[in-house]
């Protein structure tokens, strides 16, 4: 990182290490339980990495603001954060019911399903024209994650009469699924690309497709970005139905990270199917160095209660044991009574979880299959290393975060400190489990920054005398194109 030396970069306050870090990253939806200035600097303090904005709801004023707020809080509490835009993708949604009104669908109830933007207890409006051009009678219709199940009787010329399965409270903007239609969506639609371009004037650090079937989709979103300025822009890929699953090679390849979208899985497909295939994207996620986020439901009944389930506590520490780089909250960070105990105790599992992991993983170091490039060598050597010297921790160098991406892959099971020059580098890696990064003002030499990254690990309090810190860094010599640097210090 020495050599990009720009003495004309302005310094800045450079974030802390953290202390004590969770390996394992938490992603947090943010809403109407989490927007207050207090509730974001709250959910950073007790563990937020990625803040994630549902753009299913809300509109543009009242995202720009919301971003406003974190990257407020984000400097207040000093700590970083990314912001994630979560599109709404190829998902049919309901219009919105007279807030005055509660809506309540009783089993044997009619109901008409309509092109509108209103909802009422006779009729319920969608965003989707034509829709009576791909179902049938007989075919089946969910609505809220099917909390609500409809038959259809009829179709007409622009309505499907309806008949109520299973009957529930209805809510404004609530997904509509139709699990036996093929539907036909366009490869990107104006809502999401209008979305993004927004996102990327804001400067957003990551964006999530929802309903990712193909690689084409991500590949037709880096093509806008481009045209708009924005290179290399961090996408998600949103796996929700059964498109995504059976197109997963292409479109892992397309991606910068996977979300393995559990509420659609769970309604798109059958249920029982979705442990098996979330164990399958994070283990092919991890093969190929992209981190993965296990998502939805992870404790839902805190939405209501100040504690989990038993059974939910036994999924978050699963998913973290199945190596998922980060885990996220929905609702319950959105729109739930207990937003803060919730991320408190997903952090507390994901630390069990954690102690477990590495214990697994503990000498089971190899470089990951197909990936053999000098760093990802460089990294497995220094985990390895680490494990072998009784290191307490890794510190690594990078300017676009190639060494840090390759020591997240290669599993460390000490934790590892990674320097940055950008701060905008930084929020890219913040799905990368394993890591606790810090920005610092680039030296002309390597050697001249080391000793301040070490002060720095002293300073916020997270080694002493005696530590031994094992170095990691690609280090420009005069002499030579590249080298490569891995050493051990035993602080004195
Ligand atoms: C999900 O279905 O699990 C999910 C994360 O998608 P949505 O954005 O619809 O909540």
């Amino acid at each position: 990182m020495a050599e990009d030396t720009d003495p004309a970069r302005p310094r800045r306050e450079d974030s802390k290490f953290e202390n004590d870090p969770r390996a394992c990253r938490s992603v947090c939806t943010l809403g109407p339980s989490s927007s207050s200035p207090e509730a974001i600097e709250k959910l950073i303090e007790a563990g937020m990495n990625v803040a994630r904005l549902n753009f299913s709801h809300g509109t543009h004023e009242t995202h720009r603001e919301l971003v406003g707020e974190i990257r407020a809080a984000s400097k207040r509490t000093n700590r970083p954060v990314a912001i994630m835009q979560d599109l709404q993708g190829h998902k049919v949604r309901l219009g919105h019911a007279d807030a005055a009104t509660r809506i309540i669908l009783r089993q044997g109830d009619e109901v008409l399903i309509s092109h509108g933007e209103e909802i009422t207890a006779e009729r319920l409006g969608i965003d989707y024209p034509g829709v009576e051009r791909f179902v049938k009678a007989g075919h089946r219709v969910f609505l809220d994650d099917a909390k609500i199940e409809l038959e259809v009787i009829a179709c007409s010329k622009g309505e499907l009469q309806c008949e109520v399965r299973k009957g529930a409270e209805i809510y404004s903007r609530k997904g509509v699924i139709f699990p036996d239609s093929e539907l036909e969506f366009p490869i990107l639609n104006n809502k999401d690309l209008e979305d993004a371009r927004f996102g990327a004037a804001l400067g957003l650090d990551m964006i999530a497709m929802s309903f990712v079937r193909s690689a084409d989709e991500i590949g037709k979103m880096r093509e806008n970005l481009e045209s708009w300025g924005k290179k290399d822009t961090f996408i998600v890929a949103k796996i929700e139905d059964g498109a995504g699953i059976q197109n997963l090679d292409e479109i892992l390849k397309a991606t910068n990270a996977v979300l393995i979208a559990r509420g659609d899985l769970g309604v798109t497909l059958p249920r029982e199917k979705v442990p098996g295939i979330q164990e399958s994207i994070i283990s092919q996620a991890n093969a190929l160095g992209i981190p993965s986020i296990t998502a939805t439901q992870m404790l839902e009944s805190m939405i209501d209660h100040p504690q989990p389930t038993r059974a939910e506590v036994n999924d978050v520490y699963s998913a973290v044991l199945d190596g998922s780089h980060a885990i996220m909250l929905s609702a319950e960070t959105a729109m739930g009574k207990y937003p803060v105990e919730s991320v408190e105790e997903m952090d507390r599992i994901a630390r069990e979880a954690e102690l477990e992991f590495n214990r697994r993983n503990r000498g089971a170091h190899t470089p990951v299959a197909g990936m053999e490039g000098i760093n990802d060598l460089l990294a497995a050597s220094a985990v390895i290393f680490a494990e072998y010297m009784n290191a307490d921790c890794i510190l690594g160098f990078s300017i676009e975060g190639t060494t840090h991406r390759a020591l997240s892959t290669a599993s460390p099971t000490v934790p590892v400190y990674g320097v940055l020059v950008d701060h905008s580098n930084l929020r890219r890696l913040l799905l990368h489990r394993g890591l606790s990064l810090t920005t610092m003002p680039r030296e002309k030499k390597l050697d001249n920054l080391v000793p301040h990254a070490l002060k720095k690990l002293r300073d916020d309090g997270i080694v002493s005398s005696g530590d031994r810190v094992i170095i990691v860094a690609r280090q420009p010599e005069p002499e030579a194109n590249e080298s490569f640097l891995l050493k051990l210090s035993i602080l004195s």
